[in-house]
């Protein structure tokens, strides 16, 4: 039964392979802004946006003994740990401002059958 004492690796590979490539350089022969090698987008906070989804994977798949080995090796950082799950939708569907099916509150008196119902 060896495969199953083969420890599977939760981490997609896309992830651990996305926190390699994509690294910092600077512009300008060390002077400039920060980009990321890999795609050559400005560097953030948690690098380029590739970068940063592989991170936010990283943190949720990978178990607290590859979480440190991650920060360690640099390939993680501090920054990367408050990476939130994700940004909260702030786009409500907002109400029609003429409701397309506004049924009347007396369907009769649509009907004219109140002075009907009355004379009963
Ligand atoms: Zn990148």
């Amino acid at each position: 039964m060896g495969l199953l004492s083969v420890p599977a690796d939760p981490v997609p590979a896309w992830a651990k392979i996305d926190l390699q490539l994509h690294q910092p350089y600077r512009t300008w022969l060390g002077f400039g802004r920060l980009r990321c090698d890999w795609c050559g987008e400005a560097w953030g906070r948690h690098g380029c946006s590739s970068r940063e989804s592989a991170a936010r994977v990283f943190l949720y798949t990978a178990s607290p003994a590859q979480r440190q080995a991650a920060l360690d090796s640099d390939d993680l950082t501090a920054d990367d740990l408050r990476l939130r799950r994700s940004v909260p939708a702030r786009h409500r569907r907002r109400p029609r401002p003429h409701p397309r099916h506004r049924s009347p509150a007396n369907p009769l008196t649509a009907l004219g059958f109140t002075d009907l119902v009355a004379a009963l």
